[in-house]
């Protein structure tokens, strides 16, 4: 067993203090790694919260992880001690279903589902996993992502979740050159949306609540920058975007942003998991738009965007805190003062006196007794009206 340091939070005591915990050694195809640094993902915040109501306690977040190999299984080929690598949202998957064959694990199909990096699996199985805010880790070769050839190390993490988070749903939309291109949300996530759609060749248009984030925005690459708050400018992009990235994280009304995009356009939503008011379908039907989500990334398309990332010289803008300064982070992050990604140090993790920290236990061996589906359960739940049949093309798409 590894012991490991972390800061970790309980159910009884919702933000992070230090914690000991046990990691399990490494197998012959796992890569033990000591951890350099974590970013602060607004995932984190809700995880730590329960605002998804589905977090397994003792919850240690973290998921934008780089730390350099300190051992290895004797079966692993691509790594060696001293590497620098990355985890990002995904610890291991089923590797045979549909979407692992095609690079999708964070749609794996198994009962379990895709195993996150922290906060388990998507449904119970008597096994917890515990994630980068902590020293040590280990992982399976095929879910480690080494770092290119000038990726700097300290800004590499957000890459791993805000950067493909952004990247995918971009790519996968065909931005190209020329492209009108929306982000919605500027923190995080929208910042390097922001980037990323630049560097494609969209114009990109920023829209935000935060009227001193303009600036910024026309930095990262922006071309327009509209209040949300401001009627008036939101009418003058009414029907003018091809496609919006949405990363607002936090319940709102999204008439107003669907009618930013002309026809056929699309936004997609990648920030928030909660039950959203409701709208009404004449805001798609009028002009045959498309209303989307999508999920992270999976590890080709992570390794992807890391080497996009580097070509177009385009990083998170991180702020470095000390371990002990992540409770403050989060309550920034809470009130939309974090510019844009708060990052762990985990060199200042350790520096406690390990006989007074509480145990959490080895990763691995948690009982779930509490776990609830993974899937967000709507606080209301709607009348179930969807006819019982599978679209002929799902079945079809199984045979390719
Ligand atoms: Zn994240
Ligand atoms: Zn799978």
């Amino acid at each position: 067993m590894i012991k490991t340091i972390g800061f970790g939070a309980t159910k009884f005591h919702k933000t992070l203090q230090p914690k000991i915990f046990q990691r399990q050694e490494p197998g012959n195809s796992d890569v033990e790694m000591e951890l350099l640094y974590c970013g602060v993902c607004h995932s984190d915040v809700h995880q730590v919260n329960d605002d998804w109501k589905n977090t397994v306690w003792p919850c240690v977040p973290g998921h934008e992880i780089v730390g350099k190999v300190s051992r290895i299984g004797q079966n692993v080929t691509t790594f060696k001690v001293g590497d620098l690598a990355a985890v990002g949202c995904i610890t291991d998957s089923c590797g045979t279903c549909y979407s692992c064959r095609h690079g999708d694990e964070q749609f794996c199909e198994a009962e379990s589902g895709m195993l996150g990096t922290y906060n388990g699996p998507l449904i119970a199985t008597g096994q917890n996993t515990y994630g980068g805010y902590s020293n040590h880790f280990v992982i399976k070769e095929n879910y480690l992502i080494a770092l290119p050839e000038g990726m700097p190390p300290e800004v590499a993490g957000p890459i791993l979740c805000a950067g493909v988070t952004t990247y995918s749903p971009l790519k996968h939309w065909g931005v190209k050159p020329g492209m009108r291109v929306g982000i919605v949300g500027m923190g995080g996530l929208g910042h390097m949306a922001v980037k990323i759609a630049k560097a494609m060749g969209a114009d990109v248009t920023v829209i935000t609540t935060s009227s001193d984030k303009k600036e910024d925005a026309m930095k990262f690459g922006a071309s327009k920058v509209v209040l949300s708050t401001s009627k008036k400018e939101m009418a003058e992009v009414e029907k003018s975007l091809d496609l919006i990235l949405n990363t607002i994280p936090e319940r709102h009304e999204i008439e107003p942003y669907l009618n930013l995009l002309h026809h056929d356009g699309a936004m997609v939503i990648v920030g928030v998991l909660m039950t959203q008011p409701e709208w009404n379908p004449q805001q798609i039907i009028m002009y045959r738009r498309t209303l989307a989500g999508s999920l992270i990334g999976g590890i080709a398309e992570t390794k992807e965007v890391l080497d996009f990332c580097v070509q177009h010289q385009i990083f998170p803008e991180i702020e470095m805190i000390e371990a002990h300064e992540i409770n403050d982070a989060f309550k920034n992050i809470e009130s939309k003062k974090a510019r844009y990604r708060y990052v762990i140090d985990l060199s200042t993790l350790g520096k406690e006196d390990v006989s007074k920290l509480e145990d959490i236990g080895v990763v691995g061996h948690i009982l779930l007794k509490d776990k609830k589906a993974k899937t967000p359960q709507p606080e209301v739940q709607a009348e179930d009206n969807r006819l019982n049949f599978e679209p002929s093309w799902s079945q079809e798409s199984e045979h390719q």
